[in-house]
């Protein structure tokens, strides 16, 4: 039960951090109701908000309108009362006072620090500020301990909307992205295209060259053979003879090779 406390308020705190950029030192606006539920509990509020928030980085605070009117709900509330008092006191300029409900209505209004988490008991003011303030946490005691409260739905929807327009911003920016790498010819798809136009061109060329190599070397080394024979034919046309010898020859030819004799073969 201990761990997924903690897991839940991890989260919780995750949550608020991520899309709400509320971080460390916490100002915990506490009201009188809230301090008088602690009371009841023997909850020592300053130590365990720093035990439940994992952060010793807390600043209880609340404001004269809160206080005034602990004051003026007497013997009741005077332990409520003395627990205020040794807050961190947030100007609200309310003079004369006001109810510690529209005090703090006001504040979380006008709050620019957005650091707040709001504390009360009363289920009103909390859900003031879970509609009006959808970024901060709201905290109340239950069952003798103090609880964070599940983002409202206000907060939630506003998460949503926001992931939605990064969505669209991201497929805006895919957009102009593709535009340049058309524009600087970096188009993935059309290089695909074109490399696959190429190599259906590309095999032939290189097959056909590879042929006309082949085709040239050939041709040069029938060249070469022809020239080769049309050089051993020179050779044999080399010899010049006269009719005379020529015909000798023939008749010598008849009775053994020529040009066996000359050595030729
Ligand atoms: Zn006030």
């Amino acid at each position: 039960m201990k761990l997924s406390r903690h897991k839940y308020i991890r989260r919780l705190l995750n949550y608020y951090r991520t899309h709400f950029n509320i971080e460390p030192p916490f100002i915990i606006l506490i009201d009188g109701t809230f301090a008088f539920e602690a009371l009841q509990w023997k909850i020592q509020i300053d130590q365990q908000l720093k035990a439940y928030l994992e952060t010793q980085l807390i600043i209880c605070s609340t404001t004269l309108c809160a206080i005034k009117e602990t004051e003026l709900l007497g013997g009741i509330a005077y332990g409520a009362m003395l627990i205020l008092k040794q807050y961190d006191i947030i100007k609200c300029d309310h003079y004369p006072s006001i109810s510690a409900e529209k005090c703090f209505q006001k504040i979380l209004i006008k709050d620019k620090t957005k650091k707040y988490f709001l504390a009360s008991q009363s289920l009103s003011l909390r859900e003031f500020s879970r509609i009006n303030r959808p970024d901060l946490p709201t905290m109340l005691i239950r069952h003798n301990a103090i609880n964070l409260e599940r983002p409202s739905i206000n907060s939630r929807e506003i998460v949503e909307e926001r992931k939605n327009e990064q969505i669209n911003l991201s497929k805006h920016e895919s957009n102009v992205l593709k535009k340049i790498k058309h524009e600087l010819n970096l188009d993935e798809n059309e290089n695909d295209i074109k490399k696959k136009k190429k190599k259906k061109h590309g095999i032939n060329p290189l097959s056909i060259k590879k042929k006309k190599i082949k085709t040239l070397i050939n041709q040069s080394i029938s060249n070469n053979n022809k020239n080769l024979s049309k050089k051993k034919r020179r050779r044999t046309r080399q010899i010049r003879m006269s009719l005379h010898l020529k015909q000798h020859l023939k008749e010598l030819e008849k009775k053994f090779s020529i040009k066996q004799f000359f050595h030729l073969e």
